[in-house]
């Protein structure tokens, strides 16, 4: 028998949706060979409706495809997509691209089988390796070193005394929040060259903190003479007088004004042609980069900006923290909060990326290349595309079963859309452009992800997976807000994803994710898929707890990142840590990484408790927040 694909037209009421417009809705099975054996829509509709009236989904209008008669629909689906469609073993690909990806770090080791199953054994045998050996960095990368770089001239005296104070509260917070994370903390002084032997003082790392406390009680804010400081003498001090010897170095610099030299201020400058030892911004970070130092810092005055963009122009971007102004009580809250979020920044950047901050820097140099606003929309041409999604799950077994995400189960339709040209955000993973979503009246704006790096293997298939993860995300969240409801608590909602094929200038084709643009705000990281807690929002903590107790240990659901709205979260991009290690990616860290990140550093809560999840028993204290 021949494979062929049913566009069939769905032309019923829809049961749930907001208006009763007609919507026409692309099915795809590859083998079906007349009427009676096409995929019932009839009853895939209720699942298509519930989708529709999620606050950002697609299909509120009527989707544009052209009827030719009442019997047959014409859509301008291309023929090459049905051809695509029907080529792919999605199963061969997935192991394929698997095996390549653990191959990276075991070049040794050829693929040569020839069974699915042989092949599975393999792959399964490669990602447990690669799991051992991230799970292994993951565990070192939650030892910290943190170095304060603190100006210690005469008007930072309620700094000085904000740091001192501070670091009880962060380590507090830091043992109840990310219990794994182990710290040393350090710090180094600086004035400027009038300043004699009162120059640069340094404290090396400790994790006694009291010794820390003591020593900041002696340090005095004096000396200072002209407005720029020995700022560059500060950095290179830290950088190389100080013990660096854990896996994640946090250099935390505090100042309100630039180093000496006219490219770094017009302010009245005893060294206008820079530093008198010959340091210069270059020859500092450069060494800062070869430690693997993670830079932050914390802005005080405006006259320290030229100073962050030539820093920015060498390593790239890097978090600010706003310390300016405030009373001694608000500029503590400023100090732990800015010195938590460098910990949590860092152990989450080295425990994803890895510790070699080539890789770390250098995807913070491609932010530089970003174009952070929305482009001209009327000049870019309108490209037309399919989009494919799966239907919303119903049932826990449909999540388990591997299989319920195949390429019969995927839904389409066309879709016109413009792009932009650049993007305006780049992640270890992915790139995100800005969109419009065409077929809307008016226009609605999208966000468009690609992968990065795709490798070797049928890109297809990666973007597929990305779909399924997306829709047992918002399957479990949909399940979690439901025995959450009437218990005002905030929503958590993932943002409906679908994937794009599209053509290009070049006739090649091009796989994206496609999902609704979030509001203005700001986009967080609440934790990661390696445990970290980075932003700790009870409700979300559960949440996590929760997919692990209705997947009845199956899976987490984690890397939890998005806005947050007054009663609810809108997240996206999550990751999932399964048993089964064949299926989410190289982010599902496998039963390894359920037990050591997620049962290991899961503190029970409030929420936990509400909704009756069962305890977790790990040792440690519930929470108090
Ligand atoms: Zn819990």
């Amino acid at each position: 028998m021949s494979k062929w694909f049913c566009l069939k037209k769905k032309s019923k009421k829809r049961a749930k949706a907001k208006n009763t417009d007609t919507i026409t809705t692309t099915s795809i099975t590859p083998s079906c060979s007349n009427d009676t054996e096409k995929l019932n829509l009839t009853e895939e509709r209720p699942k298509i409706c519930a989708d529709e009236i999620n606050t950002f989904s697609f299909e509120e209008k009527p989707i544009n495809i052209k009827v030719k008669d009442s019997n047959t629909i014409s859509t301008s689906i291309p023929s090459s997509f049905a051809s695509d469609l029907e080529k792919l073993n999605l199963t061969e690909e997935r192991l394929k691209r698997y095996a390549d990806e653990a191959d990276t770090l075991y070049s040794d080791t050829t693929i040569t089988s020839n069974t699915e199953n042989e092949l599975k054994t393999k792959v399964t045998f490669l990602r447990e390796k690669a799991i051992s050996k991230t799970l292994n960095n993951i565990k070192l990368s939650m030892k910290v070193d943190l170095c304060f770089v603190l100006d210690c001239t005469g008007s930072m005296g309620p700094f000085i005394a904000a740091a001192r104070d501070c670091i009880l509260q962060v380590t507090n917070f830091i043992k109840h929040t990310n219990p794994s994370i182990e710290l040393r903390v350090g710090f180094c002084g600086y004035r400027d060259h009038t300043d004699g032997e009162g120059r640069l003082l340094t404290l090396d790392f400790t994790d006694q903190y009291g010794q820390f406390t003591t020593y900041l009680q002696s340090v005095p804010a004096s000396g200072g003479g002209d407005a720029p400081e020995d700022v560059l003498g500060g950095l290179n001090a830290a950088i190389t007088k100080m013990d660096w010897k854990n896996v994640t170095r946090v250099l935390l610099h505090i100042g309100d004004y630039p180093p000496h030299g006219k490219n770094f201020t017009d302010l009245a400058d005893s060294y206008p042609k820079g530093d008198p030892h010959g340091l210069t911004a270059e020859n500092v970070l450069e060494k800062l980069q070869s430690k693997n130092i993670l830079y932050f810092f914390g802005k005080i005055t405006d006259a320290t900006e030229k100073m962050l963009q030539i820093f920015r122009g060498i390593i790239g971007e890097f978090p600010v923290f706003d310390l300016i102004g405030g009373d001694p009580i608000k500029l503590i809250e400023k100090f732990i909060k800015a010195t938590s979020t460098s910990i949590t920044y860092a152990v989450s950047m080295t425990s994803t990326i890895g510790s070699d901050s080539k890789d770390m820097y250098s995807l913070q140099r491609k932010k530089l290349d970003m174009n952070p606003n929305e482009p001209d929309w009327i000049i870019l041409p309108l490209q037309e595309g399919i989009v494919m999604w799966y239907p919303i799950l119903d049932t826990l077994n449909e999540l388990k079963d591997p299989n319920y995400f195949n390429k019969s189960n995927l839904f389409s339709r066309s879709f016109s859309f413009k792009i932009a040209s650049q993007p305006f955000s780049a992640g270890a993973e992915r790139y995100a452009y800005f969109a419009l979503d065409m077929e809307r009246c008016p226009e609605k704006k999208m966000v468009i992800k690609e992968y990065l790096h795709v490798g070797r293997s049928d890109s297809f298939e990666k973007y597929i997976e990305a779909i399924e993860i997306s829709t047992i995300a918002s399957f479990l969240s949909t399940e979690f807000n439901l025995i959450a409801k009437g218990k005002n608590l905030p929503k958590v909602k993932f943002l409906n994803v679908k994937l794009l094929r599209c053509g290009t200038i070049d006739f090649s084709t091009r796989y994206y994710t496609i999902e609704p643009k979030l509001h203005n705000m700001e986009y967080k990281r609440f934790n990661a898929n390696t445990g970290v807690i980075t932003e700790l929002r009870p409700i979300l903590e559960a949440f996590v707890h929760f997919t692990y107790e209705y997947t009845k240990g199956y899976l987490v659901v984690c890397d939890l990142q998005g806005i947050e709205l007054t009663n609810e979260f809108l997240l996206t991009d999550p990751a999932i840590h399964c048993i089964d290690s064949l299926r989410f990616g190289r982010t599902n860290f496998g039963k390894k990484g359920i037990n050591q990140l997620f049962l290991a550093n899961h503190r029970c809560n409030d929420i936990c408790k509400q909704l009756k999840l069962k305890h977790i028993n790990n040792g440690l204290s519930e929470v108090v927040v």
